[in-house]
């Protein structure tokens, strides 16, 4: 993280014959965000399990700063996990001006239905050897994160085939304990989705997942930084809690983030959209409407840091949990050249991946 105008007196520097002189006009470069935790965008939507979507998505995310993100899915029938995994393992990779699809992140079904969220009760089940062993099989290696209600033993034999395979475990959708969530830490978990939200609060007598995310250094949070998830102030506490190092900004952004308010969809479910938030009919938050570029702008305004202090948060921790912290995350000598331009209000002018540009805004 520099100064855009000190990074270009190093380009300068450097003399390349085909670099093209950008001016940062005072803003930042950054690396370029990482979404480990987007379901859709622009009217698309993971599930819809065609490349046409991942494309879409990819897309409008590289217009909020990502270079890189994981598909998520939504709790489902078995029919449409595998058609929309199938769909990711053969689109992984660089997207045609968009986002690079790193590979799926699985949200549920193997989650607790009484911490459901938005996901359709319905199709939420214990973790059953023959399917997930098709999923880890067939889409060869797609899988790069799982997020696992680790209260049921069903759910524990699940974890232990994720950990075998190197795959990013989150507990989430969860009513586990503290002492349970820290057999799951010991059992390989280390990250806690959307923290705060569904999952067992903090009480102290009874610390619940939220006190472990709290408390245990080999958790990183995720964080859905949209003020209306979490409260500024407990976005605040969490990253004086846990350090810069420790927490990850996500978007959970569904396919109604970027367009009009009104009715959308979130695995099959209507999804009303008003005053910013998504929601189900009875209320329940149904996934977000946020970008990275938001994110980053909240959680400033909530914490009063410094942007340079709160990119980890953005890029280098979700580098770091996937195993790509030698490569993507950080302006480092040899590293790919993911980076987002941003202008001093923090608003996006231009997304790289690898070098190359993805987004330019049109003003
Ligand atoms: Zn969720």
């Amino acid at each position: 993280m520099a100064r855009a105008s000190h990074k270009l007196a190093q380009a300068r520097r450097l003399e390349l014959p085909d670099a093209q002189r950008i001016d940062g006009a005072g803003g930042y470069l950054a690396p370029a965000f990482i979404d480990l935790h987007v379901h859709g965008g622009h009217g698309f939507d993971t599930m819809d399990a065609t490349p046409e979507a991942l494309r879409g998505m990819a897309r409008f995310l590289a217009a909020h700063g990502v270079a890189n993100f994981l598909a998520t899915t939504v709790t489902a029938s078995r029919e449409a996990i595998t058609a929309a995994l199938r769909n990711i393992a053969e689109c992984i990779g660089a997207q045609p001006d968009g986002a690079t699809l790193l590979g799926a992140h699985l949200e549920g079904p193997y989650i607790n239905v009484k911490a459901r969220g938005a996901q359709p009760a319905e199709h939420v089940r214990l973790a059953a050897p023959a399917e997930y062993a098709e999923w880890l099989a067939l889409t060869l290696n797609a899988i790069r994160q799982v997020i696992v209600a680790p209260e049921f033993e069903a759910n524990v034999a699940f974890m232990a085939a994720c950990a075998e395979r190197g795959i990013l475990i989150s507990i989430g959708h969860t009513q586990a304990s503290y002492e349970q969530a820290l057999d799951a830490v010991r059992r390989g978990a280390r990250q806690t989705t959307h923290t705060f939200n569904a999952m067992t609060g903090l009480h102290h007598r009874a610390l619940g997942v939220v006190g472990a995310a709290l408390t245990c250094d080999l958790l990183t949070c995720e964080l859905i930084a949209d003020n209306h998830h979490v409260h500024p102030a407990v976005m605040a506490l969490l990253v004086r809690l846990k350090g810069a190092q420790g927490v990850i900004a996500v978007t959970d952004a569904i396919r109604a983030a970027g367009m009009s308010e009104g009715q959308s969809e979130l695995g099959g479910q209507i999804v009303y959209v008003r005053s910013g938030k998504a929601t189900l009919s009875d209320g329940t938050l149904a996934g977000s409407l946020l970008t990275m570029d938001a994110a980053l702008r909240n959680l400033q305004a909530a914490t009063g840091l410094g942007v340079e202090a709160l990119m980890p948060i953005f890029s280098a921790n979700a580098a770091r949990q996937l195993g790509l912290a030698h490569r993507k995350g950080s302006l480092r000598v040899g590293y790919d050249a993911d980076l987002v331009l941003l202008d001093s209000a923090l608003r996006v002018q231009m997304t790289f991946a690898e070098g190359r540009p993805i987004y330019q805004r049109r003003t």
